[in-house]
């Protein structure tokens, strides 16, 4: 029987284990528990970790813990305000909480771990704490997990932009391709935004970076040119959605005048245009896809633009790629089709980034899941007025910590 209880002891003590205070008493109604602690020994000094130092004043606090079975749990304990020798005057250090906070270091992490996978209010329903608390935590645990710029040496980058706040408002956001995360974000798309990456990062190692890939937005462009020796290589899946939008261009005007069923059907059918032919693996959508094609000279001879280019950018050899890609620019000019001509300009335009990507054959990888998380993000807290915490949501799930 003793050796039982004792043993019930030895795990409970380590479960309800406050450093620096014992249990006294336990108080239980029908939906909470609360514990009541009891100092043992002097308060201990933040900041130099002295025991010696007089208290100022005591008062009593309270804060949630982990939820004990169906209940919540509260610790009870009088906190002191110490004046040390060495300067510091404020809070005595505690193990379990930190200052200010109403929850226990645990409830917090416990809550943090929610925050990382499910929208705020929800996170908020399970632990039956307010969003405004949650939310706090959640800032922090970023805030303390964000890995420093300062440690970090990427060589190979990529910067996007995202709109928030219903497109009036930009980040500017920095990744590490290799690594698969972002590294940095800054407020609006100017090249002022992208100088301050490179400043923050130091003169040095902007010069190590060795490639930037990006979409061809001129501010940032001049920025990568002023502070870096980096290869710019522009994004091919941004030029392959231009041509599709020259396809679909054509595609709209094409069925502009048929009759309204085969306008409606073939907005069903715009996938399959605009698809890779090679990803399509149903034959009846081949065969549907050949049967537009067929009969439709203009769409036929966009769609075979389109599946040219995208093959090229495909092609494993560079110089081949560059002489494929003079070929196609003559074959846009024989089509006659006009929906490709800014296609090409801007291609011509920012040739040198094309050409880049040949070499390099580096996109902004998983850009479409990176974009697919912001998303979520947005929708999962009222628009994010506060950006801060947006530019904090964006490392969490992004790989930034
Ligand atoms: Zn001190």
């Amino acid at each position: 029987m003793n050796s039982k209880r004792s043993k019930y002891e030895t795990v409970f003590k380590n479960l309800f284990f406050f450093p620096g205070y014992n249990i006294t008493d336990l108080q239980d109604t029908e939906s909470q528990v609360f514990i009541i602690l009891e100092k043992v020994g002097s308060p201990k000094c933040p900041k130099c970790g002295s025991v010696n130092s007089p208290i100022e004043e005591s008062y009593p606090r309270i804060v949630r813990d982990l939820n004990l079975r169906n209940k919540q749990s509260y610790v009870m304990f009088e906190e002191n305000k110490i004046r040390c020798s060495c300067g510091y005057r404020g809070i005595e250090y505690l193990d379990f909480v930190r200052p200010y906070s109403r929850c226990t270091k645990e409830l917090e992490d416990a809550v943090a771990m929610c925050t990382s996978r499910m929208p705020l209010t929800d996170a908020a329903a399970i632990w039956g704490l307010d969003w405004k608390t949650v939310k706090d935590i959640d800032k922090r645990s970023i805030q303390d997990r964000m890995i420093d710029l300062k440690t970090l040496n990427p060589t190979m980058i990529g910067v996007d932009e995202i709109a928030y706040q219903k497109g009036h408002h930009y980040l500017t956001i920095v990744r590490d391709i290799p690594a698969r995360r972002v590294i940095w974000i800054g407020l609006k798309r100017k090249t002022a935004t992208l100088d301050e990456f490179f400043t923050e990062l130091g003169p040095e190692k902007s010069r190590n970076i060795t490639v930037c890939c990006m979409d061809m937005w001129d501010p940032y462009i001049a920025s990568v040119k002023k502070n870096t020796t980096a290869d710019i290589v522009f994004d091919k899946f941004h030029i392959i959605k231009k041509v599709n939008e020259a396809v679909d261009k054509v595609r709209k005007k094409v069925f502009a005048q048929s009759d309204k069923s085969t306008r409606k059907e073939m907005k069903h059918k715009r996938f399959l245009i605009l698809h890779r032919r090679k990803n399509l693996t149903e034959d009846e959508d081949i065969e549907c896809l050949d049967q537009i094609l067929e009969s439709n000279k203009p769409l036929y001879t966009a769609y075979v633009l389109k599946e040219e280019i995208a093959d090229i950018f495909d092609d494993v050899n560079a110089d081949r790629e560059t002489i494929r890609l003079e070929q196609w620019f003559k074959n846009v000019s024989d089509s006659g089709i006009e929906e490709f001509t800014p296609v090409v300009s801007m291609i011509k335009n920012y040739i040198y980034g094309v050409l880049n990507y040949f070499k390099h054959k580096l996109t902004n990888a998983g850009s479409e899941g990176f974009n697919n998380k912001i998303n979520v993000i947005k929708r999962a807290a009222f628009g994010f007025r506060d950006i801060e915490y947006f530019k904090l949501k964006i490392f969490q799930r992004c790989g930034g910590i």
